[in-house]
């Protein structure tokens, strides 16, 4: 036995596998170091406090005298202690695989291989088809517009985040710089994502034998391997990482309508409610840019109507819904939605053309997985799994793409830099996402008494505005 007194406290308490468990009277010194450490700890007898931490050759103890304030630690042949003889698997990765070619899991293949790294996607559709129009927003290329003035991300978070956003490569770049200045269509953005993937040397897998949640064996083919889960809200790892792993969820249901408007059209956050002028049950909330075509002054619009659950329940399938079959079947909601479009083109509804028409049910609330990081503890496996973009959470208003952008340029500089040390790596990351989370849910807040007081105001509600109103 060696035997060495310690000067300061240096254990690496997120490291220890094995604590000795016996009672103890002191559970007032007991319970403050247990949560100052935020780690097991238990007692060898009522003054001392003792924890194990297994390396390759050696058990070393830990203890803690607790009148004295002193620590000390000893070092123990492994031989010794078989129980704890696991072998800590390397924390170091040679390749990733990401799980889903959404935007995220596409925006992050790109980033990956740019770096060099051997990446593989699989996606479980064999088509992209997706019409609705994407912005995003400025935070996903700039460090200086994080949280309107509130500093909720440290120094050195903040400084990270530049140098990420400061690593994309220039075409990638520019790529990402063109979808915040304009309304994008998302099939757009993946195929784009998709071809530099692809062109960059990185492999894509797409059929139903991909699915994972099917075959979640095949995982078992990837060792040394950080694994991505991007499969949007339904994540295939989530539960596996920690059952019942979101926070509190709010869905709200909603008609998505996507129509071509032979116009230019131009709508802010006051005019969209505006637009609503005269509709009686059901607002027809608009995307608050335009696009436009090339060649032609043309315009896509995606709009949202919130709808009540019941209706939605009764709702046939996609293909079936139609402007005239709101007609026959929802005559409420065809006439609000008539009305809004005559407000729009200012009566000219035959320069107006459906292009789709979606019942779905949309994740309002800005949830979040409580955990999103996972090391497999299997000696011949060696993975970490990490969840990115609407897997590890979502946020209302429009934001959940680039949010997950801004998880994903983040992620990518951690891996680079700790390529040798994932554990560390996934410690930064779900203390980043923590923040970003935060970010998120001020910003939904803002958003959200914006919008009840504009809808107050088309209701010419004075009371209600008022009481939205804060002064500071
Ligand atoms: C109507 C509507 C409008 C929206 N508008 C906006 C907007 O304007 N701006 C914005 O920022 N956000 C918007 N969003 C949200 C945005 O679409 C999502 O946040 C975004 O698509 C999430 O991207 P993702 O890559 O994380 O997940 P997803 O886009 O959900 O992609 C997940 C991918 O994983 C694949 N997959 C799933 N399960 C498996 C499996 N088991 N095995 C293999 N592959 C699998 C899926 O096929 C899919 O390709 C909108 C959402 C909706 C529904």
């Amino acid at each position: 036995m060696e035997l060495f007194f310690e000067p300061n406290d240096q254990i690496a308490w997120d490291s220890l596998i094995s604590v000795k468990n016996k009672h103890d009277n002191n559970s007032k010194n007991k319970s403050f170091l247990a949560s100052s450490t935020g780690k097991g700890i238990a007692d060898i007898d009522s003054n001392v406090l003792c924890a194990a931490i297994s390396g390759k050759n050696a058990l070393t103890s830990y203890y803690y005298m607790l009148n004295t304030n002193k620590r000390w630690r000893y070092t123990t042949p492994r031989r010794d202690l078989p129980i704890l003889s696991t072998q800590m698997p390397s924390s170091s990765v040679s390749r990733v695989l990401i799980i889903g070619a959404g935007p995220t899991g596409l925006l992050m293949g790109c980033l990956m291989r740019d770096q060099g790294m051997p990446v593989t996607i699989i996606e479980k559709r064999e088509e992209i088809t997706r019409t609705r129009c994407v912005k995003l927003l400025g935070e996903v290329l700039s460090s200086d517009e994080l949280t309107g003035g509130i500093h909720l991300f440290s120094e050195n978070q903040v400084e990270e985040r530049q140098k990420a956003i400061d690593s994309i490569q220039s075409t990638l770049f520019e790529k990402l710089t063109s979808w915040l200045e304009l309304c994008t269509p998302l099939q757009t953005i993946q195929k784009s994502l998709q071809e530099y993937f692809v062109s960059s040397g990185g492999q894509i897998a797409i059929g139903a034998q991909y699915d994972i949640s099917k075959n979640l064996d095949l995982l078992g083919h990837y060792p040394d391997t950080l694994i991505i889960d991007c499969t949007g809200y339904h994540s295939v790892l989530r539960n596996r990482i920690q059952p019942d792993n979101l926070n509190l969820r709010l869905i709200e249901y909603v008609l998505i309508c996507t129509f071509t408007f032979d116009e230019r059209y131009e709508c802010n956050e006051l005019c969209k409610y505006y637009k609503n002028k005269n509709t009686r049950k059901f607002r027809v909330i608009p995307a608050i840019d335009d696009t436009y075509k090339t060649g032609k002054r043309q315009t896509l619009v995606t709009c949202l109507i919130t709808i009540d659950e019941p209706i939605f329940r009764a709702m046939p399938k996609r293909d079936l819904i139609t402007y005239s079959y709101l007609k026959n079947h929802q005559r409420d909601i065809y006439d609000d939605l008539t009305i809004f479009l005559n407000n729009m083109s200012s009566g000219q509804l035959n320069k107006i053309h459906f292009d789709s028409m979606e019942f779905i049910a949309l994740p309002l609330q800005v949830y979040r997985a409580k955990k999103i990081t996972h090391k497999v503890v299997n000696q011949n496996l060696n993975q970490h799994w990490v969840l990115l973009g609407d897997a590890a959470m979502g946020g209302p208003y429009f934001q959940s793409i680039s949010m997950g952008y801004e998880a994903a340029i983040y992620l990518a500089y951690i891996v680079q830099q700790m390529q040798n040390d994932m554990e560390q790596m996934m410690m930064k990351y779900e203390s980043y996402m923590e923040k970003l989370w935060l970010a998120l849910q001020i910003r939904s807040k803002d958003i959200q008494r914006n919008k009840q007081i504009l809808q107050y105001l088309c209701a010419n509600d004075r009371n209600a505005i008022l009481e939205k109103i804060k002064v500071y």
